[in-house]
């Protein structure tokens, strides 16, 4: 999922919200800018929370976010990428399975890349149907990666818990806070920042306009499954007592 989805999910789940849930609901996909592997980011919320419990109890709550966004043991990203109900994969890929087609052709996405980036449309519908009706959210994201003290903290933390280089984590960060948008998003700066990832990461050039349609449409399809994704997750959260 995109950060202002795991945000708003994390608030649903401790029916509140400060800057370090935020950061650490956020911090395993930070990965795409510090030199951590998404495996290690997206399975560590167990072994970090005990981490934390017993040498740096001041920021359980960040640790509690990291939690509850990985795949090991299972947060969002399980239910949304890896298995959900009546699919072979999770809730986003289930939802974009019928999208393959007008990703491939419309948006002139490679084949063998539809159904991964057809996911991503439906991640960017979610994106986009949360920060339309939580326009507080957004500020709020904005705001938590600005909190230079709380990141310094938390870097530290994550350097001697991963053995490593504090300041990388901290750049990563940095880095990963141009993603977040400045004001409530749209179709159209979704599309923008999904036609920079495609050619930085793929060196293939996309259609925008019809990517930015296929985002709202995916929003408007979205309307009431994801509201059932949330329920379904809330019933089957991990254990972090
Ligand atoms: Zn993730």
């Amino acid at each position: 999922m995109f950060p202002l989805t795991h945000v708003y999910i994390c608030q649903k789940v401790f029916n509140h919200l400060n800057n370090q849930l935020i950061l650490g609901s956020t911090f395993p996909d930070t990965v795409i800018e510090n030199p951590l592997d998404y495996h290690q980011t997206h399975t560590m919320g167990r072994s970090f929370l005990n981490y934390v419990e017993k040498h740096d109890p001041s920021i359980k709550d960040f640790a509690l976010g990291v939690l509850i966004h990985g795949i090991e043991p299972r947060g969002v990203d399980y239910y949304c990428d890896e298995r959900y109900p009546g699919c072979e994969r999770g809730f986003c890929f289930k939802k974009a399975k019928p999208l393959i087609k007008e990703v491939v052709e419309r948006c002139l996405i490679p084949e063998e890349y539809g159904w991964w980036k057809a996911h991503n449309f439906v991640e960017m519908g979610i994106e986009l149907k949360i920060s339309d009706e939580n326009h507080q959210l957004v500020k709020m994201l904005r705001d938590a990666y600005r909190d230079f003290p709380l990141i310094r903290h938390v870097s530290k933390t994550l350097g001697n818990f991963f053995e490593m280089d504090e300041e990388d984590i901290y750049r990563g960060f940095v880095k990963f806070s141009r993603y977040l948008g400045e004001t409530p998003l749209t179709a159209q700066s979704l599309a923008e920042k999904f036609e920079q990832q495609m050619d930085s990461r793929h060196k293939v050039c996309i259609d925008k306009q019809a990517s930015a349609k296929l985002i709202q449409k995916c929003r408007d399809a979205i309307e009431g499954d994801f509201g059932e994704f949330v329920r379904y997750f809330l019933n089957n959260l991990p254990n972090f007592e």
